[in-house]
């Protein structure tokens, strides 16, 4: 059995894990990794360098040409993809309308898969993404599934982006992309997102972050030592 703590977290597009995740590991303190900055910035380096996802050959060489990295500054996480802060750019809609392509293909899991397991090998952490309590830490203590109301989190989604100075895209480009993704990550082939067996269901589309914190820490405290 592991020694350390993982809190897998998982969910369908703009549910607020990472929101989730972030306060989890700040209160814990515990390492946030954020499993969807990684595909999406190997989504932006495939852009970037017009990386054929079907070409099995370009694939492996651009995976052998990326290498990731994930600095915290006071649990804010920024990924370098090749030395390069891309944490901005990932986020973009050139990103977003990609990346569910990108990370349906068997060898870019399996690459980031890897990596994953790596990171959660002896620290405590907490990991979001699609397939963290059901691939990467099957063995999680704690196993989060999160959802919300389609609409709520194209609002917040878009809200987001707004904040950030995108006033190009739409509230419906915004919906429109999520639904895609939503369609995309459940119906894969490799390791669709579905919820694990022993996966808490958190629909937060009536919470507010302060309220799902405190049910989550309330299910990771169970698994604590005191
Ligand atoms: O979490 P985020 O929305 O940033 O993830 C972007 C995309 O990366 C998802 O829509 C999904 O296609 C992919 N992803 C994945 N497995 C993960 C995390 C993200 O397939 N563990």
């Amino acid at each position: 059995m592991r020694k350390n703590l993982v809190v897998a977290i998982d969910g369908y597009s703009s549910c607020g894990k990472s929101t989730l995740a972030k306060a989890l590991a700040k209160k814990l303190g515990f390492i946030y990794i954020d499993s969807g900055a990684m595909y999406r910035a190997v989504t932006l380096y495939f852009l970037r360098n017009q990386i054929d996802v079907n070409d099995a050959r370009a694939v492996k060489d651009a995976l052998d040409h990326i290498e990731l990295n994930f600095h915290s500054r006071d649990y804010e996480s920024h990924i370098t993809l090749n030395g390069e802060e891309v944490s901005e750019e990932i986020r973009q809609m050139p990103v977003s309308e990609n990346v569910s392509e990108v990370s349906a293909n068997k060898q870019v899991r399996h690459e980031m898969v890897k990596q994953q397991q790596r990171m959660g090998k002896s620290k405590n952490i907490v990991m979001d993404g699609r397939d963290i309590g059901t691939t990467v830490f099957e063995d999680a203590q704690v196993k989060l599934f999160m959802t919300a109301d389609p609409k709520i989190r194209a609002e917040r989604r878009f809200k987001e982006l707004q904040s950030k100075g995108d006033n190009l895209t739409t509230l419906e480009e915004v919906f429109e992309n999520i639904a895609h993704r939503d369609y995309a990550d459940t119906t894969r082939l490799e390791s669709p997102l579905t919820r694990a067996e022993d996966a808490i269901v958190l629909d937060n589309t009536d919470l507010t972050p302060a309220e799902q914190l405190e049910f989550a820490l309330r299910q990771v405290h169970r698994h604590m030592p005191v």
